[in-house]
C-alpha cells in the first residue's frame, strides 16, 4: 500500500520570518494529517530554522534542488550531504522551471537522482510535457524519455529504494497557470508512467513508486487526482503558500480518506 504524499514547493518564496509565521499559523489547529506524508520544500535559507520548528511534528523537510557531488569547487551549489545534515528527507529534482530557466540537462538530473539515493535522500523527480508536446500527441513519448534519462544511473535500485522514489507528473502548461489537467488526462499520464517504470525496472519495483500530480492543484480539484488508482499525492506550488489554502487541501484529503 503506497502512502499518500503531499509536498509543498515554495519555490523562491518566503524569508525565514515568513516561513516561521506560516508554520506557526499552520500548526495552530493540527488536524487531518494522519495517513499522509506531508513534505515542506522551502528555499535553502529556511531549511535550518524550519527543521527546528518541525522537530516535534510529523512533517518532513524537502529541498528544491541539489548538486550531485558531496563537496567540491562548485560555487553556489548545495550538496546532498549538507541537506542531510539539516534533516532534509526529500529533494525535488528536474523541476520544469530548473530545466527551462537554468538549462538543467537530463544527464545532470540522472546524476542528481542517483546521488540522492546514495546519500539517503528521497528524490521527487519531476517530469511533464509542454503544451506543444501534448498538442502534437507526444505526451507519452516525452514522459518515457524523461523517465529513461532521469533514471539512467539508478536502474539498479532495489525495492526499498524504489519505494522512496516519487515521480511528480507535472504538465508544464498546468504549472502556475490555474489550468490544472483533467483527472482523466492526469490518470492516463500516471498509468503511462507506472507501466513504463515496470519496463525500465520491473513490475514489483514500479508498484511501490509513488506518483504525484502537480500543476495548479487546489482544494477544489485535489480529489480529482488523488482518487485515481495510480496517483498517490500531489506536488503543490501556489496553494501551499498560505496556511489557510494549504490546510483546506489537507482537509479535502482527509474527507476522502474517511469516505
Ligand atoms: C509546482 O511548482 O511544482 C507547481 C505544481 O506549482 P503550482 O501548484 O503553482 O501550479
Amino acid at each position: 500500500m503506497r502512502q499518500l504524499i503531499l509536498a509543498a514547493n515554495w519555490k523562491m518564496h518566503k524569508t525565514v520570518d515568513d516561513a516561521e509565521f506560516f508554520l506557526k499559523r499552520f500548526m495552530e489547529e493540527p488536524s487531518g494529517i494522519t495517513g499522509l506524508e506531508l513534505v515542506f520544500c522551502p528555499p535553502f535559507t529556511a531549511l535550518y530554522p524550519m527543521a527546528q520548528l518541525i522537530k516535534e511534528t510529523p512533517f518532513v523537510l524537502g529541498a528544491q534542488n541539489m548538486h550531485w557531488e558531496k563537496e567540491g569547487a562548485y560555487t553556489g551549489e548545495i550538496s546532498p550531504l549538507m541537506l542531510r545534515e539539516l534533516g532534509v528527507r526529500y529533494v525535488i529534482l528536474g523541476h520544469s522551471e530548473r530545466r527551462r530557466f537554468f538549462r538543467e540537462q537530463p544527464q545532470e538530473i540522472s546524476l542528481k537522482v542517483a546521488s540522492a539515493f546514495n546519500f539517503g535522500l528521497n528524490p521527487i523527480l519531476c517530469i511533464g510535457e509542454t503544451e506543444e508536446e501534448r498538442r502534437q500527441g507526444h505526451t507519452e513519448k516525452v514522459l518515457c524519455r524523461q523517465l529513461r534519462e532521469a533514471l539512467a544511473d539508478s536502474l539498479h535500485i532495489d525495492k526499498e529504494h524504489a519505494s522512496k522514489l516519487v515521480i511528480a507528473y507535472e504538465p508544464v502548461w498546468a504549472i502556475g497557470t490555474g489550468l490544472a489537467a483533467s483527472g482523466k488526462d492526469a490518470g492516463e499520464a500516471a498509468a503511462i508512467i507506472r507501466s513504463y517504470l515496470a519496463e525500465l525496472l520491473d513490475k514489483e519495483r514500479a508498484a511501490v513508486i509513488r506518483i504525484q500530480y502537480g500543476g495548479s492543484v487546489n482544494s477544489d480539484n485535489i480529489l480529482d487526482f488523488v482518487s485515481l488508482p495510480d496517483i498517490d499525492g500531489a506536488l503543490v506550488g501556489g496553494a501551499s503558500l498560505k496556511p489557510g489554502s494549504f490546510k483546506e487541501l489537507i482537509l479535502a484529503l482527509d474527507r476522502l480518506r474517511r469516505s
